[in-house]
C-alpha cells in the first residue's frame, strides 16, 4: 500500500497496527562508473519487489532520497543532509506517524552514512515516548539483515557491502545497465582500515581517489539479480515479523 496514493480519510481509517515503512537512501558520488542516484535506485527496486509481496499489509512512504553523505562532499554532485539535520528529519517523520496513531514504524535503509543517525533517531524517539509500551521503532539497513548472497551465487567474490563495488555495480547492471560506465579501467580499492575493530572517523577521499571502494570489475547483471532477490527476501522477512508482533513484548 502506497502512502502517496491514498486520501487522508483512508489513512485515518487504517488499522493503526499496520507497519509504516520509510525507505531512506542517498544521492552521492559512486566512483567513475555508477550514477549519483545508485543507493536510491537500488533501495527503490528492493522496496518495489517487497511491496508486490506484502500487498495491503504494510504502508510504504515514498523513498527519502536525501541522506547523510557529508563524507562524500569532496566529490562533485553529492547532496547531503548534515547529520544533525538528518537526525531531526528522521525523528520528525516518526513523530508525524505517532501523531497519526500508528505504532509500528520501520526505516529500511540503503546507504551506510544513514546508519548512525538512523539508529540514534529511533533511540531518541523511544526515550521521548517512554510512557508508551505499544511502540515498535526499527531502523534496518538492507544488506545487514543476515544475507550471505555468496551462498546463493558462488561467483560473488565480495563478502560485505562496500561502495560502487561488485555488489552495487551488479545490481545497477541488472536494473539500468545504460547508466554503468566502463569497468575495465577501474583499479580495485581495498576495504577495511588498519585500526579495526576501532571505528575510525573518515572522509571518502581518505580511502579512495576515484570514489569507489571494492572491486567492481567482476560485476554482472546475473549477480545483481541474485543480490536483489536475497536482499528483498530479508526485507520481507523482517516486515512479516513486524506484522506478527504481539504489540507489546520485547521478545515477540
Ligand atoms: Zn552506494
Amino acid at each position: 500500500m502506497q502512502l502517496t496514493d491514498l486520501h487522508w480519510r483512508a489513512i485515518q481509517s487504517l488499522d493503526k497496527d499496520m507497519p509504516v515503512v520509510f525507505p531512506v537512501a542517498a544521492l552521492e558520488q559512486h566512483g567513475h562508473h555508477l550514477p549519483l542516484f545508485t543507493d536510491s535506485l537500488l533501495l527503490g527496486e528492493i522496496i518495489r519487489r517487497a511491496t508486490e509481496r506484502l500487498g495491503q499489509r504494510v504502508l510504504f512512504a515514498p523513498l527519502l532520497w536525501l541522506g547523510n553523505s557529508d563524507h562524500h562532499l569532496d566529490f562533485p554532485g553529492t547532496l547531503s543532509a548534515p547529520p544533525r539535520a538528518y537526525l531531526d528529519v528522521l525523528g520528525g517523520l516518526m513523530e508525524n506517524f505517532i501523531q497519526h496513531g500508528f505504532h509500528r514504524l520501520v526505516f529500511i535503509n540503503g546507504h551506510g552514512g544513514n546508519d548512525v543517525p538512523g539508529r540514534q533517531a529511533v533511540f531518541e524517539v523511544r526515550q521521548r515516548h517512554r510512557e508508551r509500551s505499544d511502540l515498535l521503532l526499527l531502523f534496518a539497513t538492507y544488506w545487514q539483515l543476515g544475507a550471505k548472497p555468496w551462498e546463493a551465487e558462488p561467483r560473488l567474490e565480495q563478502r560485505q557491502m562496500a561502495h560502487a563495488c561488485e555488489w552495487e555495480t551488479s545490481m545497477i547492471l541488472r536494473l539500468a545497465p545504460q547508466l554503468v560506465g566502463a569497468l575495465s579501467p577501474i583499479e580495485p580499492v581495498p576495504l577495511g582500515n588498519a585500526f579495526e575493530p576501532a571505528s575510525r572517523g573518515w572522509i571518502t577521499k581518505d580511502r579512495t581517489a576515484p570514489g569507489h571502494i571494492g572491486d567492481p570489475r567482476s560485476a554482472t547483471a546475473e549477480k545483481g539479480e541474485t543480490l536483489f532477490r536475497v536482499f528483498t527476501d530479508d526485507v520481507v522477512a523482517l516486515l512479516d515479523r513486524v506484522v506478527g508482533w504481539d504489540g507489546k513484548s520485547w521478545n515477540a
